[in-house]
């Protein structure tokens, strides 16, 4: 089933089936700035097609024992660690970031889909004898149909956070990827035919702002979940529980690192230089800002020969869209305007035999005020904002204050200062002497505040309580009374 590199069809019922869109756009690479597929902006009644599809399979699928479920992921895990190499070429061809950081992401979405094979243990029923012949008992029900809207930034890993839990839990689904990096998407289709998946259970209905609303409205779908900007993730939140559904959805952010003077030289200035810049900066986990606290100057120095070090085409991808490049480095004038300094500048980059591609350079600006617009929202691009603080309490009040709360680190080598730091910084993932603290399975990944709306998290153990409902059964066989309260 080979879809790619040319007008894309959404996956329906096990087939490819020509979308109801009279509009398609088309979907380019990066990195050149060509045009490499084009992808139809679907229409609710697609949407309506593939959640009949998806309750046509959720009886056999929901009723296939758990441990046959899970079977299905061994042998898809089994194909992503075979086909690795072509994932991640077509992660980096749609999205534009490095072989390296694909490749990352393919190993992410086969540790995860590890973590789903394990399921069947994880979900073992709960019973207890809560009185005298009288047993209650717990056992997990799928909902039904899922839907799953994913952003830009993983083509392949934030489609692989939902796909393997929530299917091995028994549900069916509903991807909508991002419709600036459908091929992934895709080819993880195909993988989970190959892998013996029934039809139905999984299905792609590509498209943008419509398709959403109609998985928001459809009332064939039990749940949703959620994956991009703030600002969207609020409106799909909003959407979907208002039409009584369950909803997970997980937004931007603005993390920052606390830098104390004590840190470690290098280690710190490595860590940073490869928070803000690796995915070109498009991480929800990206160093967005830094908190110097008294003199780190050493520190800054160092972080920007190793920025300096840092060069687009080499060793920093592309950015996903000219529109993009023009936000970020718009982002960069504007600090520079509003009285920042700008350190290292990544500006008009320009890739030779690559002229097309959209590039910026690693930004480091310093002397940046809490107050101005680089410091308070989400740049998503390698710019580094750096802003100065006195004391660490003073550095905690800088970051408590912004309304993100994905990520936040600490760089110290004082372990009661990287505690004083962790307990206080108002984030759902802290990292001690880490600029990227992605939590592995089976810890969930999901930030706080206006980093995610609705309880849990997405993956991990959190995942299960979101992708299933708890049946509670209370027993008792032998007609005796008066041997226990619930006679
Ligand atoms: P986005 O919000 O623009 O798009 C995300 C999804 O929503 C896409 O599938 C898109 O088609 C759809 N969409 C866009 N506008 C919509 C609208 N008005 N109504 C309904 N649906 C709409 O995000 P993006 O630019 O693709 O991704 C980047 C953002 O995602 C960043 O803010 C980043 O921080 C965030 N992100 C967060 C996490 C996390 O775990 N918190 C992970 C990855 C990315």
């Amino acid at each position: 089933m080979n879809n790619s590199g040319s007008a894309l069809k959404n996956f329906i019922g096990g087939a490819l089936t020509a979308s109801s869109a009279a509009v398609s756009i088309p979907v380019m690479d990066p990195s050149t700035g060509k045009e490499i597929a084009s992808v139809p902006l679907s229409s609710a009644k697609d949407v309506d097609a593939a959640v009949r599809a998806a309750r046509a399979a959720f009886g056999s699928w929901s009723a296939t024992p758990i441990k046959e479920r899970a079977q299905v992921f061994f042998r898809y895990k089994t194909l992503m660690e075979k086909h690795a190499q072509e994932l991640a070429a077509l992660v980096q061809q749609e999205n534009g970031k490095m072989l390296g950081e694909a490749m990352a992401e393919v190993e992410k979405s086969i540790e995860v889909t590890e973590f789903a094979c394990s399921m069947p243990q994880l979900t073992a029923g709960e019973i207890l004898e809560v009185s005298r012949g009288v047993e209650c008992r717990i056992d997990r029900y799928p909902l039904g149909v899922v839907a799953c809207i994913t952003p830009f930034n993983f083509p392949n890993m934030v489609p692989n956070w939902t796909i393997p839990n929530a299917l091995v839990l028994g549900n069916v689904m509903i991807l909508k990827p991002s419709e600036l990096v459908p091929l992934s998407s895709m080819r993880l289709a195909a993988l989970l035919k190959e892998a013996g998946l029934p039809d139905g259970v999984f299905n792609v209905v590509h498209g943008a702002q419509e398709v959403v609303e109609a998985l928001c409205d459809h009332p064939g779908i039990e749940a949703l979940s959620f994956v991009g900007s703030t600002r969207v993730a609020k409106l799909v939140y909003a959407r979907a529980t208002s039409h009584f559904k369950r909803a997970l959805c997980l937004g931007g952010a603005k993390n920052h690192l606390i830098v104390l003077p004590d840190a470690h030289e290098q280690m710190t200035a490595s860590n940073v230089a490869a928070s803000m810049s690796g995915c070109a900066g498009q991480r929800c986990m990206a160093a967005s800002a830094m908190v110097a606290v008294g003199n780190v100057d050493h520190i800054i120095k160092r972080l920007c020969d190793e920025a300096r070090m840092i060069v687009p085409g080499k060793n920093l991808g592309a950015v996903i869209s000219q529109q993009a490049k023009e936000r970020i480095e718009r982002y960069i004038t504007e600090a520079e305007r509003d009285g920042a300094t700008i350190l290292v500048d990544g500006r008009h980059a320009v890739v030779a035999g690559k002229e097309g591609g959209y590039y910026v350079g690693p930004t480091v600006i310093d002397n940046v005020r809490p107050e101005m617009k680089i410091a308070r929202e989400e740049v998503f691009g390698p710019v580094l904002a750096i802003m100065r603080a006195g004391t660490v309490d003073d550095a905690l009040k800088i970051e408590n204050a912004n309304p993100y709360g994905n990520a936040a680190s600490v760089f110290t080598q004082s372990g009661s200062m990287a505690r004083y730091v962790a307990e206080r910084a108002s984030a759902g993932m802290i990292g001690i002497n880490i600029g990227v603290p992605v939590p592995r399975e089976p810890f969930s990944f999901g930030g706080w505040n206006d980093s995610k709306f609705g309880a849990g998290d997405i993956t991990g153990k959190s995942s299960i309580e979101f992708f299933s409902k708890p049946k509670k059964t209370t027993i008792k066989w032998n007609p005796e009374s008066k041997v226990n309260w619930m006679s």
